[in-house]
């Protein structure tokens, strides 16, 4: 490892791959931007080892590859990189914890930060989406994680009772109505009135 400021190279452990289901502080970690952040033992600069990670988090279905910001012009090349990694992964650890999860790709820590910001609220906005329909006798469902992501959607919602998209939309309806404020909830609802969706995927 060597800092920004041409200092002689040194020995330190960097995290490659961060599996927060296992290690919920490196997820802290990443919000504080304390991953991978060294301290130059010549000149004291702090400065984030700048190196290709995979992140995942089980419970929120999240698989992340993090490339050096610096790569950033040899998208192509790395997609197709990931591509491949993914196939290995998915034949391997995905499999043994039993995972169906498309990978996301990013650059730099940074835009890994913004991306487990985003989830952490999901995750919070859900819980209560969750809460008040359960307040309501409704039961609730879990959305696929991916799909919710993809659908702008929270990973709780109030099941309907048929299974039908005009279902989740009466049931998304009643507990809007009931006061919970969710943009989340109110995107689902839209989506399922819209007719363009069919039932969502749920677990
Ligand atoms: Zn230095």
């Amino acid at each position: 490892m060597s800092c920004p400021n041409g200092c002689e190279p040194f020995e330190a452990d960097r995290w490659s791959f961060v599996n927060v289901t296992q290690n919920p502080e490196l997820r802290d970690a990443v919000l504080g931007g304390e991953l991978n952040l060294f301290c130059c033992p010549q000149c004291s600069t702090f400065f984030h080892g700048d190196t290709d990670l995979i992140y995942l988090d089980e419970q929120a279905g999240l698989l992340v590859f993090v490339f050096s910001d610096k790569n950033r012009q040899n998208q192509k090349e790395l997609l197709e990189k990931m591509q491949h990694d993914y196939a290995l992964l998915k034949d391997n650890l995905l499999k043994q914890l039993k995972l169906d999860v498309g990978p996301l790709c990013v650059f730099g820590l940074e835009e890994l930060k913004d991306v487990v910001q985003k989830e952490q609220q999901r995750t919070d906005e859900s819980e209560a989406v969750a809460a008040a329909s359960a307040a309501l006798g409704l039961k609730v469902a879990r959305l696929h994680p991916q799909w919710a992501r993809e659908h702008e959607s929270p990973l709780y919602v109030p099941a309907g009772t048929d299974g039908t998209a005009e279902g989740f939309a009466a049931a998304a309806r009643k507990v809007l109505d009931g006061g919970l404020k969710s943009p989340l909830l109110e995107h689902f609802a839209k989506l399922m009135e819209g007719g363009r969706v069919k039932a969502p995927d749920i677990l």
